[in-house]
């Protein structure tokens, strides 16, 4: 299904194919009228995809997908609207960016001493090919590497050897406590959404903890619907969702055109969840518009 609102997209300004205005273009190419972009760790590509948004006459919300970490395991987090003049957000932005850098080195060392070479330098020359922003390379562009390398066939087999949860590359040593991330996104006036809590391969338990201590931080929203995950999970992610009282938030998670996710395609939401949007007035009376 087709929706005219996307919550969730990343650009070339992080692990995205597509450069912030192509991505904007993309989206109303599709029939979007409200896009959030939502690159991980950085709101470098916000100015240009504003641009192309106001060019266009599509609604742009500034979005990023914050990194963190909660009981040893990594989180993204969703956050809308903020304040990105605060200066515990600028700082925050800062820490991330060279959190990312150290990141980035140690995956290169990491995979070094698995016989791999020259992986660092091939995923910022990749990085860089893609965008002039200068952001340092995530792991989709050292799978990239891998591949352009011979190391591996595909980006799949990167992340299943080498790069996925649990694996050599998976390095969260540099990222910051859950507790720390929401604390500035709340001093700088974010709606927060627990990015796809299925994504975690938590057990149900956990994931309940991991939900009551996200809405002590203040979190108050948790993404139901991420691009086309399997029904059943949608289901299991309502419940937990109505029982804990959240808003819901619902995305493609876009990155490459012609993949496996689209701009406006995922599953509904069911109906009776709230959207973390019906509490943004201005994203309302668009959608009323549209109907
Ligand atoms: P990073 O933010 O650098 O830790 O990289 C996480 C990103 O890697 C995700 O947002 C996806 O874009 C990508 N990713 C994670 N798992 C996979 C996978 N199994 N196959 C392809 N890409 C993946
Ligand atoms: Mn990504
Ligand atoms: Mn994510
Ligand atoms: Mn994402």
């Amino acid at each position: 299904m087709l929706h005219p609102i996307d919550l969730h997209a990343h650009s070339s300004a992080s692990d995205g194919l597509l450069s912030p205005s192509l991505l904007v273009q993309r989206a109303f190419e599709k029939g979007i009228k409200i896009l959030a972009l939502t690159d991980h760790d950085t709101i470098e590509g916000l100015p240009e995809a504003k641009q192309q948004a106001i060019t266009l006459g599509i609604e742009l919300i500034d979005g990023i997908e914050l990194s963190c970490v909660w009981s040893g395991i990594t989180i993204h987090l969703l956050g809308y609207g903020f304040n990105a003049q605060s200066p515990e957000f600028i700082h925050l932005l800062e820490t991330m960016n060279q959190a990312r850098w150290l990141r980035a080195n140690k995956i290169a060392e990491k995979l070094h001493q698995k016989g791999m070479i020259d992986l660092l330098d091939c995923a910022c020359a990749y990085k860089q090919s893609l965008s002039t922003i200068a952001n340092p390379p995530g792991r989709l562009h050292f799978a990239e590497a891998m591949v352009q390398k011979g190391y591996v066939k595909t980006h799949k087999e990167a992340f299943q050897k080498w790069l996925g949860n649990g694996k050599i590359g998976d390095i969260k040593q540099h990222w910051l406590e859950l507790t720390t991330v929401t604390r500035v996104l709340k001093q700088s006036n974010a709606w927060i959404s627990l990015a796809h809590p299925y994504q975690y391969n938590m057990t149900r338990s956990k994931l309940s903890k991991l939900l009551s201590e996200f809405i002590t931080c203040g979190g108050q929203a948790m993404e139901v619907v991420n691009g086309f995950q399997p029904d059943q999970q949608v289901g299991k992610l309502t419940t937990l969702c109505r029982n804990f009282g959240l808003l819901a938030t619902a995305g493609s998670d876009f990155h490459t055109p012609n993949n496996w996710t689209e701009l406006g395609l995922y599953r509904p939401l069911p109906i009776d969840l709230p959207p973390l949007y019906t509490k943004w007035p201005k994203v309302n009376t668009l959608l009323k518009q549209n109907d």
